[in-house]
């Protein structure tokens, strides 16, 4: 499927639909389902995977383009997507078994049940390398004791479960030997905590998981013992370029909102659209929102190429969620007092933002790998 598809969906009213379904579940964390099986219904959560596999064959950059346009109906919504899709699902794709993409991946392609991947631990954020979570090797299954932090879509009722990583063993030079696991849900000492009271991204679900001696089979792993470090670095990259895709939708839905209100609010007997600078205000939204798209474009389209895009994906992660920031709090300065107070997007649309600076790497992160690519 290329791009019409995706916009066709979301042109028959699935953004519309879901935005609203957005902003009456904040604040009901359980609800994340009920968007969700909308997404299900427009095809929207297997979009970049084969048809054979249960997903709509869309390219890359199609699906990029889905979340910025979920995301600026609502982000919590875009979250659960880019979440589902690019860490949940998208591991099965990229490295299971023939049997595993079969077994696994239908059900999430079409929507049936939602998946989750869990990188992050209390103690090793950033530093995602630095893992603590341990799986060892009895009698041929894995018994895994450890925790997660932080992981969307981890509780929800349509939740499948969750893939980890875990230390496996030590490489020769000292390294930790980290392999990527499967934990289907109901799976015995794996414990579900509770959801996290959030700033922002009220409807999406996001829990700390805990792992008591959790067993699974020994050929529940993707890919071979120890490949989950570079397996997860490559999940990353294309993540960033979505989560860009997703605070360019954010962005948007501010210059959308701020741009209404301006020619609305009258002033000194004049729409505040009228005074220079409100626009100049809203002129810089809209240029730095352009370059934000170009750049998650740029990276989405070098990703399709088969050629190396790290750089360009951390640039436009950087550059979008940073842009998105700025539009959020410009949005809020533009409705004045009423910005502050919950009936308007864009209060919501501000607690939202400061998320996207931090998920899937921070900003200083995206920095330390483009200084990297300078050869620093
Ligand atoms: C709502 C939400 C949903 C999430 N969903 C998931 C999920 O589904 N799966 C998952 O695995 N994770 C998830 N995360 C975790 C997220 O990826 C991490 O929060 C993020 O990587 C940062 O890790 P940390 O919170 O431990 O911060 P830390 O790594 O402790 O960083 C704290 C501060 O120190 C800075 N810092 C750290 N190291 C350096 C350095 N070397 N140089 C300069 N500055 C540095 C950081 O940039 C940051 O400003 C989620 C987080 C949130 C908030």
């Amino acid at each position: 499927m290329c791009l019409s598809l995706a916009f066709t969906a979301l042109q028959h009213g699935g953004a519309d639909a879901l935005a609203q379904h957005g902003n009456f579940i904040q604040g009901f964390p359980g609800s994340v389902d009920v968007g969700a099986t909308e997404m299900a219904d427009l095809g929207l959560l297997g979009l970049p995977f084969p048809e054979e596999y249960g997903g709509a064959g869309a390219d890359f950059l199609s699906y990029c383009i889905a979340i910025e346009e979920i995301s600026r109906g609502d982000v919590s919504v875009g979250i659960t997507m880019e979440a589902h899709t690019s860490l949940g699902a998208s591991p099965f794709f990229l490295f299971g078994s023939e049997e595993q993409k079969q077994r696994y991946l239908p059900p999430l392609a079409r929507g049936e049940q939602l998946w989750a991947f869990g990188l992050t631990e209390p103690g090793a954020g950033s530093d995602s390398g630095g893992t603590l979570t341990r799986a060892a090797l009895q009698h041929g299954h894995w018994h895994i004791n450890g925790s997660k932090a932080f992981i969307t879509n981890a509780g929800t009722d349509m939740t499948g479960g969750v893939t980890i990583t875990a230390v496996t063993g030590m490489h020769p030079d000292r390294r930790k030997e980290i392999t990527t696991i499967i934990v289907p849900k109901n799976t015995p000492g794996y414990i579900i905590g509770k959801p996290y009271k959030k700033m922002g991204w009220k409807a999406s679900d996001t829990h700390p998981l805990i792992f008591e001696d959790c067993v699974v089979p020994e050929s529940d792993i993707l890919g071979q013992q120890g490949d989950g470090f570079k397996q997860f670095m490559r999940i990353l990259d294309a993540g960033r370029v979505a989560i860009a895709a997703l605070s360019v939708g954010l962005a948007q839905a501010c210059l959308d909102e701020a741009l209404s209100y301006a020619k609305e609010r009258k002033q000194f007997g004049q729409p505040i659209s009228k005074f220079q600078v409100t626009q100049f205000k809203l002129a810089d939204m809209d240029t730095e929102i352009e370059l934000a798209r170009l750049m998650y474009y740029k990276a989405a389209w070098l990703h399709m190429q088969g050629k190396p895009y790290a750089r360009e994906a951390s640039m436009a992660k950087l550059f979008a969620s940073e842009t998105a920031k700025r539009a959020a709090d410009q949005a809020v300065q533009i409705h004045g007092g009423y910005g502050f107070m919950d009936e308007y997007p864009v209060s919501r649309y501000w607690r939202s933002v400061k998320v996207n600076e931090i998920g899937e790497g921070t900003s200083e992160v995206q920095r330390m790998v483009i200084a990297k690519h300078l050869g620093c």
